[in-house]
């Protein structure tokens, strides 16, 4: 048990499987045959039948479960708590967790609890004889960074970003129950209103038609919209129209928003600042109309309008439904 690879989820995604896990265990245990450690994965809150057939099909040597009241909602003080009960007694070498919305505010906090290290946005991770090297982006995705770390470390890994296809490595997996009692944990954020996720996902969204500050104000965001909609795609947004509530979080693209890959990306009145670009240069042809031909967004288009989005979008809508 002692300095094992583990694989921390805390997260019901698809099917009853977390975010990620295929991935992040076949990152795992490559790291943990290179290490001569066990493959353990702890798993917090309520189980899924799909963990137990995952861990056997992917070589994990023990399913470790910690079960409380106050791991229900899966609440990130009752989450960060539990990760320190479990380093505290297992005493892991690794702590891998899919980067989620989520691990982004427990990693960081449960590493500086149990004294470890932490990285977060990996895309890699290779062993050394003294520690491991993480390869992680930076500066919003513009750049990629090399950090040597040396002791217990806790890593955030990109799982879109390792391979798609896990390869099977059947074992069979142990199932140990871990006790722990989070009745004093209080949680600090309380939570007013869930944005709404039903409907289709921008992630997954072939066509997306995204508007930024160029858009004036907050009642031409309907011209987006109505491009989307008369090519069938969805509608994103820049952060500061978000933010100000000219549409809802579930539209924002980049760095703090959704990360998009569609096959056609449409930015109208977006200047192409890098945290709004790393949510959509992976789109196989990107179009910007911008009013400035000097904006950034040129840079990364395939093709550029330059003119005043709120008359373009307009005209183009029409060209598409007259087509
Ligand atoms: C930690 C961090 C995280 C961030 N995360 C994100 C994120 O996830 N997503 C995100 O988008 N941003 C994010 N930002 C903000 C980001 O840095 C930019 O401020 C933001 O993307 C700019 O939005 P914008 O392009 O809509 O606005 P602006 O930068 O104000 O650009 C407006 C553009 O519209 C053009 N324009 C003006 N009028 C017209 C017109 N009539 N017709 C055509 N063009 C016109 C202008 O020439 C300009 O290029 C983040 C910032 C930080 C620090």
């Amino acid at each position: 048990m002692a300095n094992a690879v583990v694989f921390c989820s805390f997260d019901r995604g698809k099917d009853g499987l977390p975010a990620g896990a295929e991935e992040v265990l076949t990152l795992g245990r490559k790291l943990a045959a290179e290490r001569g450690v066990d493959l353990d994965w702890v798993v917090l809150g309520p189980m899924s039948e799909a963990v137990a057939a995952t861990a056997s099909k992917l070589g994990v040597a023990h399913i470790d479960h910690m079960d409380d009241p106050a791991l229900a909602e899966l609440r990130p003080e009752a989450v960060i708590a539990a990760v320190h009960v479990y380093c505290r007694q297992a005493s892991p070498g690794l702590v891998l967790m899919t980067q989620t919305f989520d691990a982004r505010l427990v990693a960081p906090r449960a590493a500086a609890r149990n004294g470890a290290g932490v990285v977060m946005n990996a895309v890699g991770i290779a062993s050394k004889s003294d520690g491991i090297t993480v390869t992680a982006t930076a500066y919003g995705g513009d750049t990629r960074v090399e950090y040597d770390v040396a002791g217990p470390a806790v890593v955030g890994v990109v799982a879109d970003s390792l391979l798609a296809e896990a390869a099977a490595v059947p074992s069979a997996p142990e199932s140990r129950s871990i006790a722990v009692d989070l009745a004093g944990v209080q949680e600090r954020v309380r939570v007013v209103q869930k944005a709404v996720t039903e409907g289709p996902r921008l992630e997954e969204a072939q066509i997306i038609v995204a508007g930024g500050r160029g858009l004036q104000e907050a009642q031409n965001y309907r011209l987006v919209e109505d491009l989307a909609a008369a090519l069938g795609g969805m509608a994103g947004a820049s952060r500061p129209i978000v933010d100000d509530g000219w549409t809802d979080s579930s539209h924002q693209v980049g760095l703090t928003g959704k990360i998009t890959r569609p096959v056609l990306y449409i930015a109208a009145g977006i200047s192409g600042a890098s945290q709004h670009m790393v949510g959509c240069t992976a789109a196989k042809t990107l179009v910007a109309i911008n009013k400035d031909p000097g904006a950034a967004i040129f840079k990364y288009a395939q093709y550029g309008i330059v003119g005043d989005c709120l008359e373009v979008l307009p005209e183009l809508t029409k060209a598409v439904k007259g087509a």
